[in-house]
């Protein structure tokens, strides 16, 4: 129809909505990709060959919807049972049913339960959560993180920026992205504990940290502990996460799923790379030391290397500002993020990549010093 505008095809709401920005997918492969947290080695040959079998025929059929063998390896994993696990197309997925299935949007409640409306999450931490709150018409509540990014004391503080202990739903990132720093379990454990609603772990980067939480989603009635096949098994383009909670809040969450959403070339390769953990924890071995390696190679360049437990660094470049050396290392082919966000935007976070990466990181960043 010409001349209509989509002004007034979709709600206002929507339309004042900004969404996620992710990190750039250059189509050639002719950059040095460190911006997006991705594995720089490739899955298990015994996962791509699973995954190459599984294209035949049966592409014609559904797959899985609740992903039966997946949650059956995953129990036997994680020492827990199907009944506590929900599989979803990435843990992204997992985040909006969490906020779909635990907060009110703000216009079907009155004002003095605004809290039912809550989605409360630490500033800076993932840059989705608001997007997704804004998306289901919830009320977005943001928390800033100690100036070294720990988590804030609960205690006494008051104000519109204190923890809210009765928000309906929490989402803590742990490790904490886009910072590195990880959280010991005593202090997620403080902070749950105290916490009425439900609290998602969100362990992306866990398998790079020196403890996790997972126990608390056992442990707890309002905690949902969230992982991925993305970060540390190389898994990014299937789409595979996964919440662990109690069975009752499980059995919750999965009514607000799409059935089919979890992808069936997906669930053969996650199942494959269950079985073959000894690959991934060798090369999840080979990113820590990297990633230490590179922390010191860094700092004798003058960079700021902030402590992190994950497969990225968050750095404060020396001499130019960050958003100038995102455009300098560009420049030189090296992809890097830089954030605008205003805790964050001295710093450039960079993903750990292969030795030969780190190298042309590293020249890149000597000759930009050099200029
Ligand atoms: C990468 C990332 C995710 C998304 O993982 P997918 O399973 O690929 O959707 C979730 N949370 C955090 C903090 C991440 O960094």
């Amino acid at each position: 129809m010409p001349g209509r505008r989509a002004d007034n095809l979709v709600r206002p709401s929507v339309r004042q909505l900004s969404g996620y920005v992710p990190g750039e997918q250059p189509a050639g492969a002719r950059l040095v990709k460190l911006n997006t947290n991705e594995n720089p080695y490739p899955p298990s040959p015994k996962v791509l060959e699973a995954t190459r079998d599984a294209v035949d025929g049966r592409l014609r059929l559904y797959p899985d919807p609740s992903a039966e063998r997946l949650r059956g390896r995953l129990a036997r994993v994680h020492k827990c049972e199907p009944e506590n696990l929900l599989v979803g197309n990435g843990s992204d997925e997992l985040l909006a049913v969490c906020i779909r299935a635990c907060a009110e949007p703000l216009r079907s409640v009155a004002p003095s339960r605004k809290r039912a409306a809550t989605v409360q999450y630490f500033d800076p931490s993932y840059s989705l959560y608001p997007v997704l709150a804004d998306a289901h018409g919830a009320r977005r509540h943001a928390v800033p993180l100690a100036a070294d990014f720990g988590l804030p004391p609960l205690t006494a503080r008051g104000g519109t920026q204190a923890w809210d202990t009765k928000a309906a739903l929490s989402l803590v990132t742990t490790p904490n992205a886009p910072s590195g720093r990880g959280y010991s379990t005593a202090e997620l454990r403080r902070l749950c504990r105290a916490t009425d609603g439900v609290v998602v772990l969100d362990e992306a980067y866990a398998d790079f940290a020196a403890e996790n939480a997972l126990s608390l989603a056992r442990e707890l009635p309002n905690v949902v502990v969230l992982r991925t096949f993305s970060k540390a098994y190389s898994l990014c383009f299937q789409r595979i996460g996964y919440a662990v909670a109690r069975p009752e809040l499980i059995a919750e969450l999965a009514k607000v799923r799409d059935s089919y959403s979890v992808n069936g070339l997906g669930q053969v390769a996650a199942v494959a790379t269950l079985a073959d953990r000894t690959y991934y924890r060798q090369i999840i071995r080979q990113i820590v030391a990297s990633r230490e390696a590179l922390a010191l190679e860094l700092e004798e360049l003058g960079f700021r290397v902030l402590p992190s437990e994950t497969n990225f660094l968050l750095v404060e470049p020396p001499c130019l500002p960050a958003e100038q050396w995102f455009h300098e290392l560009r420049a030189r082919r090296i992809l890097v993020r830089w954030f605008s966000a205003r805790r964050v935007r001295k710093y450039l976070r960079i993903t750990i990549g292969t030795d030969d990466e780190i190298e042309l990181l590293l020249r890149a960043a000597e000759r930009i010093l050099a200029a």
